[in-house]
């Protein structure tokens, strides 16, 4: 078990504040993304510059359990970038990326969107990324690609999934009710134009 250490953060006006709790290059995995549905949903909420030269995204996959929501909850808002099930959080006073998720409570995954965060702190807590997921999808094409499979990231995440989905954990996370499961703000659906617009633009 490597070192873990508290991770705050906001987004950028600083009217939501939050906290990864005993976090570290062990308990999660630091990478860039560059699906185009993280680049799109970036785009869509207007933080395009938040995204690298080959439009990846910052992300931080680890427990649910491990957040905790200091103020601001009642500013999140969500998005459904496709058909899929993934919901994306950001905070509506000043459109910062914040997490991704499955639509309930169970089963528990959290991906946190590090992208707007104070990169010197992300660096200190959580060590450096360990690659780009989806490589291949970078726009423009990455040169000097560290691809992480899909089946590496498995490793780490299915074991912290089924921890947090079948022993409690997942009641512990603040972005869903534990009573009902549901969502803490009820996910709106990007049209195919929406979401055109805003790669297009
Ligand atoms: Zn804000
Ligand atoms: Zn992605």
């Amino acid at each position: 078990m490597g070192a873990t250490s508290d991770l705050p953060f906001t987004c950028t006006c600083g009217k939501f504040r939050a906290i990864l709790h005993d976090v570290g290059p062990d308990e999660g995995d630091r990478l860039t993304c560059y699906c185009s549905d993280c680049r799109d949903f970036v785009r869509v909420i207007g933080r395009a510059e938040l995204l690298d030269a080959n439009g990846g995204n910052a992300v931080y996959q680890t427990r649910v359990a491990k957040l905790e929501i200091i103020e601001g909850a009642e500013l999140l808002a969500t998005l459904h970038m496709t058909d899929k099930p993934t919901m994306r959080w950001y905070s509506t006073c000043c459109n910062t990326p914040l997490f991704n998720t499955l639509p309930k409570a169970k089963p528990a995954f959290l991906s946190v969107n590090t992208s707007a965060f104070d990169r010197a702190k992300v660096d200190d807590a959580l060590g450096p990324s360990k690659g780009d997921f989806l490589a291949h999808e970078a726009e423009p094409p990455l040169e000097n690609a560290r691809p992480v499979s899909q089946f590496k990231l498995a490793l780490g995440f299915i074991p912290r999934l089924f921890k947090d989905t079948f022993f409690g954990g997942w009641k512990k996370s603040p972005l869903f009710d534990p009573e009902t499961r549901e969502p803490l703000a009820k996910p709106r659906r990007v049209s195919a134009e929406e979401r055109a617009a805003a790669a297009g633009g």
